[in-house]
């Protein structure tokens, strides 16, 4: 019962619409903009399968499913839950930030917090109930899109008058269930997914935008879905060798379009209201149990990315340098902590409803401080790479010319290793901190889980400034 990475694969051949360079794609499986990424979504599957008492569970129906859809009804399950990110973020190094169990985790943690959707609408939360279950017993792969798109900031959706579809928003509802029309800015990995769920996280006026104030999940394959591509890294990468990050872990980011889509009902989790909307993700476990996700992912990606600083300074026979030492460690550093802020996370959580979630509070300092450490990591590793990543031959085929290659290796000493291992170890630095797929990393670390004024707001409404002053007002000034 286990989903495979063929069976993931096959579940992906559904005819969706992508529109990428000047083309509109309908079998993207296949495409070069896609295909290896699809690819390393299909290694995870089958990681899943070959060490399934691990990364599974078996569900009351006596399926055995990916443990991120497990609720986390005790301690341990809780730990295993991160644990199980943990493993899942090692097999990409923690490259693949959408990984499936990422808003499998959100779900789950809507399921946590049932009594949020209970006591709004019963309708509504059964909907919710049996999506989970749907998508939980199948393992389906899902996106999100959360966030309306750009337009003008300073405005709410309903006074973008020029169109007032730009966000999408309802257009009408009948029996059957709602249509709806807009965008809806990033959806990570929409191409490799199976479901795109949507909520709002942007600000919404009472009374005002309930337009916009829906949440539901449909198959990507829906009629009237237009997956709008950004640029495939994967696609311009050319020879693997030259971009092994790029050509292996481009999930892809999208727009998505509906284009006057039908959602039944039992698809509808929210339905015009926008306080609902933010308790969704804020109220609930939602938002803890999905960054906490992240969190694993992350704290894996910067001991990759402390590594590989290491081996270059190491191949450039900087390492023992004291000024570089402590550079090496300010990374190690850095690395430690997100590691630690994730135990943090996964070993003291807060009971609820008899489930075991994460502290809140602790998960917004954590954000914050990820989001801040990723551009000073990079910087540092940029600092100890000098001119290194860019004084290289300009791609693999350099290396296959037996006459261009004579001389290329004269240029590219190392006292550790041999000029063609040398350029591999440059390459994966470039591709890590200076290609186009390294700065959209960087562009993701301090964004997904919003902007910082954002993730700063959230933190200055939760954080216990009562303990704090009380620190102050209880000390003696004599
Ligand atoms: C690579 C990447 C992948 C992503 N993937 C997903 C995804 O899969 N699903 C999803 O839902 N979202 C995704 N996001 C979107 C992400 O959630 C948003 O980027 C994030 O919420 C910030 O919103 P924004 O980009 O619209 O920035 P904005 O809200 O427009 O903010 C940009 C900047 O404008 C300024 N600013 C704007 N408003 C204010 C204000 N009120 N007060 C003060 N300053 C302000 C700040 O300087 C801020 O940093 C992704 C983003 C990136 C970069």
């Amino acid at each position: 019962m286990i989903r495979t990475g063929d069976k993931y694969i096959d579940d992906l051949r559904d005819g969706r619409t992508i529109f990428i360079n000047g083309e509109k794609i309908t079998n993207h499986v296949d495409h070069p903009a896609f295909k290896n990424a699809i690819r390393t979504v299909a290694n995870l599957y089958d990681y899943q399968k070959f060490n399934f008492e691990k990364m599974t569970f078996l569900t009351r129906e006596g399926h055995r499913i990916a443990r991120h859809w497990e609720l986390p009804s005790s301690h341990e399950k809780l730990i295993a839950r991160g644990q199980t990110a943990y493993d899942y973020a090692m097999q990409s190094a923690g490259w693949i930030g959408r990984s499936p169990d990422h808003v499998a985790s959100a779900l789950v943690g809507m399921m946590t917090h049932i009594e949020v959707f209970e006591s709004y609408s019963q309708e509504r939360s059964n909907a919710l109930k049996n999506y989970f279950t749907y998508v939980s017993e199948n393992d389906l792969y899902l996106t999100y899109a959360l966030v309306n798109p750009q337009g003008d900031r300073s405005k709410m959706p309903s006074e973008h008058t020029k169109d007032i579809y730009h966000s999408l928003g309802l257009v009408e509802k009948n029996s059957k269930g709602i249509i709806v029309r807009g965008g809806k800015m990033l959806a990570t990995a929409a191409p490799l997914a199976n479901e795109i769920f949507i909520g709002v996280q942007n600000p919404l006026k009472s009374g005002v935008d309930e337009r916009y104030a829906l949440s539901f999940a449909m198959p990507l394959s829906t009629e009237g879905i237009k997956i709008i591509s950004r640029r495939s890294y994967e696609l311009v990468a050319g020879h693997p060798k030259d971009y092994p990050l790029s050509c292996q872990f481009d999930e892809n980011d999208t727009i998505v379009y509906f284009d006057d889509v039908l959602v039944p009902w039992e698809r509808v989790f929210i339905f015009e209201d926008t306080d609902m909307c933010r308790k969704q993700f804020h109220s609930t476990g939602a938002e803890v149990l999905m960054d906490t996700q992240s969190q694993a992912r992350y704290a894996v990606k910067l001991h990759f990315l402390t590594g590989l600083a290491q081996k270059m300074a190491e191949t450039n026979g900087i390492d023992k340098f004291p000024s570089v030492k402590e550079n090496l460690a300010e990374l190690a550093c850095y690395a430690m902590n997100i590691e630690g802020l994730f135990k943090n996370l996964i070993y003291n959580p807060n009971v609820h409803n008899g489930f075991y979630i994460p502290d809140q509070v602790q998960l917004y300092a954590c954000q914050i401080i990820a989001q801040s450490i990723y551009p000073k990591m990079i910087n540092i590793i940029r600092k100890l790479a000098g001119g290194g990543v860019i004084m290289l031959p300009s791609s693999e085929y350099d290396l296959l010319n037996n006459e261009i290659f004579s001389f290329v290796e004269k240029t590219q000493y190392s006292s550790v290793m041999s000029p063609t291992d040398r350029i591999r170890l440059m390459k994966l630095v470039w591709d890590a901190i200076g290609s186009e797929f390294a700065s959209r990393h960087l562009q993701y670390e301090m964004f997904y889980s919003g902007a910082k004024f954002a993730t700063l707001d959230r933190l200055y409404k939760h954080y216990d400034w009562n303990f704090s002053r009380a620190l102050v007002e209880n000390i003696k000034t004599f």
